[in-house]
């Protein structure tokens, strides 16, 4: 694998940079190297997927902390492989004994009177998060995600006890789940009963726990979820996948699984709810005489005339050319913010047209100083004053 390149480094931006300022290094980046842009330079794409690479992480404030901490290594499993070990397992295979316990047990675990163990329980929600482009996040798309989740064991099926052996009922509480206590006060004998401590109130014992789940029935283990992204989603929404989270306990339903997305911004199109606004450059010609234009839309290109007269600054607007809505139906519009660009080289043969052009509105600006533009007081020397 060749070496890869600091991802701080690939946008461009200091280690300290804010969320706003790796976002609008990336929105530079994608309009320097976007492959629409760039048709068929190798170097161009090579760069837009790095840049794309770098933002994923740089914007996921969980992916930047593993990042800023162990590198390329901390978020990208592969880094490194067959160099020497290095993190094995990383990235994936964090086992967390403690987190475990209170997916199983609500974290009411130890709790002196808590409710029935044997009751059904909902499993927890699993979050995670992916990153896709603008063009996803309008259209929908399909992602496969990988996560960590809460399985019942393939090996005992989830009772907890070794291949051949079984569950037995508690000797100590013959299956009651509770306890009595009596104790002996100056009042008297107070009677109580609370959980049964060998069998933790569940009645029953493993005697022989698998080796797999080590008798909790339960393994967390890697799996491959495919998830519909819905279209019209936003940045920093989050969507579910009802039942794809941590298996119930007791046989009480699945949890959820809660994705969040992070959506990259696009070199053209910026959102403003499910509107697209976008800026189109024409020159000064085709802004006062009319003109035909191609505009980049979600759907592609679209023909627009823009009028002749047309202003700096003036906004037209492409009907249901913008997002969906992500809850149902609809369709944002396109908004497209003209910018009269005013050429700043000229030849000689342009410069005559246009001063022709200017002789002929006649019209003097209030502000003109009552030259003829482009002959300036150096051009004409201090007394020279043209008269035409
Ligand atoms: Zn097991
Ligand atoms: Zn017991």
């Amino acid at each position: 694998m060749a070496e890869k390149r600091d991802y701080y480094e690939v946008l461009g931006v200091d280690k300290s940079a804010s969320e706003d300022e790796i976002k609008k290094a990336y929105r530079q980046m994608a309009k320097k190297y976007h492959p629409d842009l760039n048709p068929g330079d190798k170097e161009a794409e090579a760069k837009f997927k790095e840049a794309n690479e770098a933002y994923e992480v740089l914007s996921d404030p969980d992916k930047k902390a593993k990042y800023d901490r162990y590198g390329h290594a901390g978020v990208d499993p592969n880094y490194g492989a067959g160099q020497g070990g290095g993190f094995g397992g990383f990235g994936g295979m964090d086992f967390d004994l403690g987190d475990i316990f209170s997916s199983f047990f609500g974290g009411g675990f130890g709790g002196s009177q808590r409710a029935n163990p044997n009751a059904p329980q909902r499993g927890s929600d699993i979050q995670t998060g992916i990153t896709i482009s603008f063009e996803e996040a309008a259209k929908g798309c399909k992602r496969t995600i990988d996560v960590q989740r809460i399985e019942v064991c393939d090996e005992c099926s989830g009772t907890g006890a070794a291949k051949g052996t079984t569950t037995q009922t508690c000797p100590d509480c013959n299956g009651r789940g509770q306890v009595t206590t009596q104790q002996r006060t100056p009042f008297g004998v107070i009677q109580s009963s609370k959980a049964c401590p060998r069998c933790n109130g569940k009645g029953t014992i493993i005697p022989t726990p698998c080796n797999k789940c080590k008798g909790y029935g339960r393994i967390r283990r890697p799996v491959k979820i495919d998830v519909n992204v819905p279209a019209g989603i936003d940045d920093g929404q989050v969507f579910s996948m009802r039942g794809q989270g941590n298996r119930g306990v007791n046989g009480g339903p699945s949890g959820d699984l809660r994705v969040g997305v992070n959506v990259r911004p696009h070199p053209f199109f910026e959102r403003d709810g499910n509107n697209v606004w976008c800026e189109v450059t024409v020159n000064f010609a085709q802004a006062a005489l009319g003109d035909e234009l191609l505009v980049p839309t979600l759907d592609g290109k679209v023909k627009y005339s823009i009028p002749a007269g047309t202003q700096n600054g003036m906004v037209f607007k492409l009907k249901d050319r913008g997002i969906p809505n992500v809850n149902g139906r609809g369709r944002g519009d396109q908004l497209v913010r003209i910018t009269v660009e005013v050429p700043k080289k000229l030849s000689q043969h342009q410069k005559d047209l246009i001063r022709e052009l200017y002789d002929d509105i006649g019209e003097k600006n209030p502000f003109s100083a009552g030259q003829t533009p482009g002959e300036t007081e150096e051009k004409k020397g201090f007394f020279g004053k043209k008269k035409k």
